[in-house]
């Protein structure tokens, strides 16, 4: 017996997190509580997609009574609860009963190639290695917990500019030529391997269509540049309006939805007015 069978054979639903499904202060949730609940009822999977950790997600999924498949560090690596999907890909390993499909790269190399590039471009930079729990808490407001959470890091580096610069653009294609990425969240750059949210997205979607015959549609909802891959993979994009009253720039999709709400206001009403 797997759990597949009980996933709802109309809509998987992809969801950021910071900003988006959670307050971008307080990383509370519950603005977005009654439709957590009509999609609990429903069965339809919300599978969050964040630059969170493994354990910062697996915390955030029991708090918000979410049981099904996760991707953390911006697409470094897909989450599957044992037991969730009869067929999985051939390459896993498993990490606290969850099978772990890794597309991005280990931990020890993602450092390695930090400490090149800042070298290269003579940045004045600070990686999250660097850093100890209480600087975390006070660049995140995050509480001592969850800092912990957010230091166990897998697969990717979130890092900040000392100085007022922007990232060189020449850093970003010296990072692709190498097979990294950097990418812009909220709060940080993000190191990681040669992905993002859109290719786990898509590898995760593929999973589902090998163990559900049915066909079902996609959602996406996102506040960030760093969505902007998963908001491109999925049938239904949607923009929630950021904190400060707008929308993150730089995404061009014709049926993309914004919504009137801010972070998780915007994701309750993105999903009632898309699931009837
Ligand atoms: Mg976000």
């Amino acid at each position: 017996m797997n759990r597949s069978f009980s996933i709802n054979r109309n809509w998987v639903l992809f969801t950021d997190l910071d900003g988006t499904l959670l307050d971008a202060d307080t990383y509370s949730f519950a603005s977005a509580v009654q439709a957590l609940r009509f999609l609990a009822r429903r069965n339809i999977p919300v599978i969050p997609c964040t630059s969170k950790t493994f354990e910062e997600t697996v915390a955030i999924c029991a708090d918000a009574g979410l049981d099904g498949p996760f991707i953390i560090e911006n697409g470094s690596a897909v989450c599957i609860p044992e037991n969730y999907f009869t067929i999985l890909p051939q390459k896993t390993s498993l990490k606290k009963n969850a099978h772990i499909v890794s597309l991005g790269r280990d931990y020890t190399d993602i450092l390695t190639f930090f400490n090149r590039l800042r070298n290269k471009f003579a940045l004045t930079t600070r990686g999250f290695h660097e850093m100890d729990t209480a600087e975390i808490q006070s660049l995140t407001g995050l509480d001592k917990q969850r800092a912990l959470l957010a230091q166990e890091r897998g697969f990717s580096e979130p890092f900040i500019l000392l100085s007022d610069k922007t990232l060189p653009e020449a850093a970003v294609t010296f990072a692709e030529k190498n097979e990294f990425k950097i990418l812009r969240g909220n709060r940080f750059y993000h190191l990681l391997g040669n992905t993002d949210k859109g290719k786990a997205v898509k590898a995760l979607k593929n999973i589902f269509r090998q163990n559900n015959t049915a066909v079902f549609k996609t959602i996406g909802i996102g506040d960030s540049p760093n969505d902007w891959a998963m908001l491109q993979a999925v049938d239904v994009p949607v923009a929630v309006k950021r904190a400060d009253g707008a929308y993150a720039g730089g995404l061009n999709i014709n049926n993309l939805r914004r919504t009137n709400g801010i972070g998780p206001s915007g994701w309750q009403e993105a999903v009632f007015n898309i699931i009837k």
